[in-house]
This record gives C-alpha cells, sequence and structure tokens, in this order.
C-alpha cells in the first residue's frame, strides 16, 4: 500500500484539472441531456470561495457519473475528468487497500453498502442463470445471523431463498456446524447454487467471518458457489490494521467486496463502493440503457461525482501512511476501552484489528446506554450494547463513561 499524501493545494489542482476535462453546462454546446448545473439561487455559482473549496466546486458543476467507468469501450464524454477521479479511486481501493492485480477488477461508488451489497447478489444470480441455466429457486444465499440487514433485503428483492447461519454466543464466531447441516437440507431440497457473503466486520460486533473455515466446507461438500465479502464497516480500517487479512482479491475465492466510505472514512453519504473481479459486471448490463452511452451496469442509475471526487481526496488527504496511523490510533483507544472493562470484570467482545466492543447487557442499566447513544442489538430485549470508536470520540468522554459504569457496578455489588 502506498498511494501518495498530497497537499491541500495538489488536491486541489487534480480537482479542478478534472473538472476542467468535463464538458461546463455553462460554456458549451449541451442541448441534449436533461441534467444542468445545480440551481444558481440556493448555489451561486460566483461564490468567491468557491475557488478554494473543491468539493463544493465538484457539486455545483454536478458531473453525473451514470454507467460503470472502469469497464472501457464507449463512454459519455462529458464528464471524463472526474470519471478518471473516480477509476483511480477503484485502482487504490482495489489494488492497494485489497490486493488486486492491476486492471483485474471493475467496480463504482454506489449509493451506499446496501446497493453494493445488492448489486453483487444480483451479478451473482444472473451468472448462476445464464451460464448454468439456473432457476431462481435452486440458487440461495449464504449469511450469518450477524450479518447486515441489507443481505436479507437483496434475498428478498432477488427472489433467492436465504440461508442464515447462526454464530457462537460469546464470540461471534461462524457455527460451522450450524452451516454444514443447513446446506446439507438445502441441497437435499434442491439447491445447487449457493451465494455467499463473508462479513469483514459485522456492524453490531466488529466480528470478522472466518473465511477458510468457510470456503473449506464449501470445497469438502463440493458446493458450487460465488462469494462476496461486506467490508462496509471494516473495509477502510481492517486493511490497515490487519497486514495478515486474507479478506482480499489475494484470495482466489473472493469475487467481490463491498467499501462504505461514508463510514469510517467520514465522506459524504452516498460514497459506498463496490469492487468486483472482471468478467462478471457484464451479468448486470442493462441493454435497455440505450440512451446511456457504454451502457449500465449499476442499480442506481444516475449518480453525483462530486462523492467519488470526495473520497478521492480524502484518501489522498492522509495518503496511506497517515491513513494506517489514523486507524491504528483508534484501535489503540478501544484496547484501552477493552482493558478498563477487564479489570472491572465486565464481559464483552473485541476483535483486536476492529474499533468496536459489544459489551454483554447485564453490565448496563438501559440509563446509561441511553446517556452514551450506544447501540443495542435490539430494541425490545437488548443482550447487547456497543461502543464504536470514531473520531469524535475523545478521551474524556470514555473516562466519564467509565467512571459511571464503574460507579454502577460498585453500587449493585454493595446492595444486599
Ligand atoms: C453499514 C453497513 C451496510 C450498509 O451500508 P449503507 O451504506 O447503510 O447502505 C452493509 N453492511 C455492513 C456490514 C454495514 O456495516
Amino acid at each position: 500500500m502506498h498511494w501518495p499524501k498530497l497537499s491541500t493545494q495538489k488536491i486541489k489542482l487534480k480537482i479542478f484539472e478534472a473538472l476542467s476535462k468535463n464538458l461546463n453546462y455553462r460554456s458549451e454546446n449541451i442541448l441534449g441531456v436533461p441534467a444542468s448545473f445545480l440551481d444558481t439561487d440556493i448555489f451561486y455559482d460566483d461564490a468567491p470561495f468557491l475557488k478554494d473549496a473543491p468539493f463544493l466546486s465538484m457539486l455545483i458543476a454536478n458531473p453525473n457519473h451514470i454507467g460503470c467507468h472502469t469497464l472501457g469501450g464507449e463512454k459519455e464524454p462529458i464528464f471524463n475528468g472526474t470519471q478518471e477521479i473516480e477509476k483511480d479511486l477503484i485502482r487504490i481501493c482495489a489494488e492497494e487497500i485489497f490486493g488486486a492485480n492491476p486492471h483485474s477488477y471493475d467496480g463504482y461508488v454506489a449509493s451506499g453498502g446496501t446497493e453494493a451489497n445488492i448489486e453483487a447478489c444480483w451479478i451473482y444470480r444472473n451468472y448462476f442463470n445464464n451460464e448454468f441455466g439456473a432457476n431462481t429457486n435452486e440458487i440461495a444465499l449464504i449469511y450469518s445471523q450477524d450479518s447486515h440487514y441489507s443481505l436479507p433485503k437483496a434475498a428478498n428483492l432477488l427472489g433467492l431463498d436465504s440461508l442464515v447461519f447462526s454464530v457462537n454466543e460469546n464470540d461471534r464466531s461462524v457455527n460451522i456446524s450450524d452451516l454444514e447441516k443447513k446446506l446439507l437440507a438445502q441441497i437435499a431440497s434442491g439447491k445447487k447454487y449457493f451465494i455467499v457473503n463473508i462479513n469483514l466486520s459485522t456492524t453490531m460486533f466488529g466480528s470478522v467471518d472466518d473465511i477458510n473455515k468457510i470456503t473449506n466446507l464449501l470445497h469438502l461438500l463440493n458446493i458450487h458457489y460465488k462469494l462476496h465479502v461486506d467490508a462496509a464497516f471494516g473495509g477502510f480500517i481492517y486493511p490497515f490494521t490487519n497486514a495478515d487479512s486474507i479478506h482480499n482479491f489475494k484470495n482466489p475465492h473472493v469475487s467481490s467486496i463491498t467499501i462504505d466510505g461514508h463510514k469510517m472514512l467520514q465522506s459524504p453519504y452516498g460514497t459506498g463502493i463496490f469492487l468486483i473481479r472482471k468478467e462478471l459486471m457484464q451479468y448486470v448490463c442493462t441493454e435497455e440503457a440505450s440512451y446511456v452511452q457504454g451502457k449500465d451496469f449499476t442499480l442506481c442509475g444516475s449518480r453525483s461525482g462530486a462523492n467519488a471526487g470526495c473520497v478521492w481526496m480524502i484518501l489522498h488527504n492522509h495518503g496511506s501512511v497517515g491513513w494506517s496511523v489514523k486507524m491504528n490510533q483508534l484501535l489503540d483507544r478501544t484496547a484501552s476501552i477493552c482493558n478498563g472493562l477487564d479489570d472491572m470484570g465486565v464481559e464483552y467482545f473485541h476483535n483486536p484489528y476492529v474499533n468496536i466492543v459489544a459489551i454483554k447487557s447485564q453490565y448496563i442499566s438501559a440509563s446509561l446506554a441511553k446517556q452514551f447513544m450506544l447501540v443495542p442489538d435490539n430494541h425490545e430485549n437488548p443482550e447487547w450494547y456497543k461502543i464504536v470508536m470514531m473520531p469524535h470520540v475523545k478521551p474524556g468522554i470514555i473516562d466519564n463513561f467509565m467512571n459511571l459504569l464503574s460507579n454502577e457496578l460498585l453500587y449493585k455489588r454493595i446492595q444486599p
């Protein structure tokens, strides 16, 4: 990993250069598109600060990145400049963060992790339909009980049956015998093709599915599958905190990955990132998208080029080294919470490479959880509360929380 840190000046220059390569609604003959710059009463384009504000300038210029730009072939020529920025962003994510070989992947900036996960399932469903003449009722979507709700959402939209395997209560690890039992039952009931989701950190626990354990079982049972990694939460932290990660494209069993910029990276909403190996995007080509040059391969259609530009800017503001330092600092602060909990004898789950701590609910009063906005695993009958160590969480807040928790526990102990 070695993308450079660039100065604010250099970043500005690159973005304005890209914008200048787009066609400009103000100065060029653009008669045929149902789009324009942003409303000038709300977003006036002559504000003096705009020359120092590359993101706002991109927003106002309003480039549309509809389609998938890593595919090559015919291109929408209007927004070529900022589309090149998006391609460079996809390159950094696929090659540098997730170990892909050059030119071996496609990808785009999606509305979020939900869209990227659905896109993956959509591609694999069509892949099994088209390549093997599979009926959709012969395909199942496999994911753990701790997976994000975008997976049942995808199953519902795509008409797929779900296989939800359980995890072990305390360490949230894959219950492999449950998975095996359910797989055998699905096969017996006629399922032949499987779309497998692996979590590179679940939202609630920060747990990471053991990819080898799962693929070994799939191979043992001779299962025909495609594997997606949901790294919506973990994608911008785990590869930087665990150098030995195998949840990436170096692993031949991984076909696609979801990452979210709008979580750890602090980019605006609308910055999910979808990455997939070459020769697979084609299965969701919408041929009817005849007015889009190069057709459409995405779920969302029109999307803002400013979002891609913004993620690119954030990554270059830190550089790969700076980002690693920042993520490891978050991890240090997370570890200090765990040390405090150990001292108090509080039970919790924590993956050492992820900035989440899930605490068993019996140790925390509902009012303390509410005071610190801890999120429960479910709102009806919480069994866990989680702390997410985000950049806004300062040591003072943590100290305050730990003191109050310690007092609560002490009080409980001296109660008769
Ligand atoms: C947040 C999240 C998603 C969904 O992302 P959105 O950007 O909210 O659509 C999917 N999977 C995981 C693990 C997540 O944490």
